[in-house]
């Protein structure tokens, strides 16, 4: 079996996995190409840069000092069960096992979903508006069916709504809480799009970057929702 491809590592972090001390393992690779991607060097599948072993024994090094270990991208899911593998190895060491997914391999979100312990799932846009900013059509099928398997497992998780003001207006994310509402839902986290980099074509204000996090009866309506909403500025 192919080894896992690594592209990147944050040896610690306090904010990828709810409430614990962990690392982020990035990988490379995904099928989306969203407009609003933070991660472009991480998309096309190729050698990673990161011996995976190296990795693995660093790994062992940090056993006793950090709680848990996430998978991340890219699309980490994207590298099937040589990550399946690499993550049982991870789990047997004693760590949580986190994965940042966008949703697209709900089969292989369900073979892992046994020693998996915890999910970012990204919702990016309403099920029409998806192709235009993911470039994939599936993409919010997929995403759904990925969310139904987590749900399946009674595990904890957050769903992720990073507001793009070209792709998400407030209508758009408040017709997205009502999915989430309606589909049993309890923790999200709407997030504030921070541009790569700003030119005629991307360009978008403060303003219309803000105009979601501004807006108090809009607030209200959501946090009246869930069980937890973190407002990601
Ligand atoms: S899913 Fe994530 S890594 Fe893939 S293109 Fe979108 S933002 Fe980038």
């Amino acid at each position: 079996m192919k080894d896992i491809q690594i592209g990147g590592l944050v040896s610690f972090t306090t904010i990828d996995y709810p409430g614990k001390l962990a690392a982020v393992i990035f990988l490379v690779g995904c099928p989306l190409r969203c407009a609003y991607c933070s991660n472009p060097h991480l998309l096309n599948v190729r050698d990673g840069e990161y011996d995976p072993e190296k990795v693995f024994d660093w790994l062992k090094s940090r056993v006793g000092k950090l709680e848990a270990i996430v998978f991340s991208g890219g699309e980490a899911l994207m590298q099937g069960d040589a990550l399946i593998e690499y993550m049982h190895r991870v789990k047997d060491l004693g760590f949580l096992i986190g994965v940042h997914t966008n949703g697209f391999y709900p089969e292989t979100l369900k073979r892992a979903s046994d020693f998996i312990d915890w999910i970012g799932l990204d919702y990016k846009a309403t099920r029409i508006k998806y192709p235009e900013l993911v470039g994939q059509n599936i993409a919010h099928d997929n995403m759904i069916k990925s969310l139904s398997v987590w749900l399946d497992t009674g595990k904890d998780f957050e769903i992720r709504i990073t507001c793009d003001p070209r792709h998400i207006t407030k209508l758009d994310l408040l017709e997205i809480i009502q999915d989430l509402h309606s589909r049993g839902v309890k923790k999200i986290a709407i997030q504030k799009y921070i541009p790569h980099f700003e030119d005629n074509e991307h360009g978008t204000t403060p303003e219309q970057r803000a105009q979601y996090f501004n807006d108090e009866k809009l607030r209200e309506d959501i946090n009246s929702k869930f069980e937890s909403v973190i407002w990601r500025e």
